[in-house]
């Protein structure tokens, strides 16, 4: 069986409102090709209200309330991905298996199929907890990571990283030398969207691009901070690949 622990929950199949490709299939496609490759899954709880406020306004929280379904799923998002850190944080590798992404949800707004962000909670719950002084997130979704960018801007004790080359070798050069500069750190936390991929979106990475981010991300957690690395699922949205470009991230990261 391998190493890396997936946090999923059927909950995150929820066809609750929002944009129409960011749809459950994602979950179900990646979770199948998971499956299929014996991984372990471990189920969360959702996140509570006081983790959400780590983050986010209040005002903010109260809004999302007022679709239920969607207010639950995100909580529980969130929850997955506080999991996924914990999981790390004993030097096991994993992977956030979730759903609604997280990245460009700001303190006091949230737009791009993003509700609570999942990343922002997950380090910041950390480090309030003092489980950890310092982090960086590496975020290797098509679209920059404003949200994230927004909370951590004005803190040194959290490096965001954005990858910006749609040139494949330019871009991995990037993820490279963005962890380098943003040591040293306890832990690295990967927002991992995979709409850069060559048929979605960004029209950048290969599926053995993927894997090749994942053992730059293995190096340097295994130089910088004992190993503990985690990635949580932003966007992708080209199906009929999602599945096996997770499998890769996951396997490189190993
Ligand atoms: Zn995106």
């Amino acid at each position: 069986m391998p190493d890396t622990k997936i946090v999923y929950h059927k909950q995150f199949l929820t066809d609750y409102p929002t944009a129409s490709v960011e749809q459950p299939e994602r979950i179900r496609v990646i979770h199948q090709e998971l499956s299929s490759h014996g991984y372990e899954f471990v189920t969360p709880e959702p996140a509570l209200e006081a983790d959400i406020l780590l983050v986010h306004k209040p005002r903010l929280f109260e809004s999302e309330k007022r679709d239920i379904d969607r207010f639950n799923t995100a909580l529980l998002s969130a929850g997955g991905a506080i999991m996924t850190a914990e999981i790390a944080l004993e030097e096991t590798p994993a992977f956030g298996l979730i759903r609604p992404p997280g990245h460009h949800a700001s303190p006091d707004s949230n737009w791009g199929f993003c509700f609570f962000n999942n990343s922002a909670i997950a380090v910041e719950k950390m480090i309030v907890e003092k489980k950890i002084k310092r982090a960086v997130i590496l975020d290797i979704d098509l679209h920059f990571g404003d949200g994230t960018d927004n909370f951590f801007s004005n803190r040194d004790d959290v490096t965001v990283v954005n990858i910006q080359s749609d040139n494949a070798l330019i871009a991995l050069a990037e993820v490279k030398d963005g962890l380098e500069r943003a040591a040293p750190f306890d832990i690295i936390c990967v927002s991992a969207g995979f709409d850069k991929y060559i048929k979605d979106w960004g029209g950048t990475f290969t599926t053995d691009d993927y894997k090749t981010i994942g053992k730059i991300v293995k190096e340097s957690a295994d130089k910088f901070a004992n190993g503990r690395r985690f990635a949580l699922l932003e966007g992708g949205y080209y199906i009929p690949d999602l599945g096996i470009n997770a499998l890769n991230l996951i396997e490189g990261m190993e």
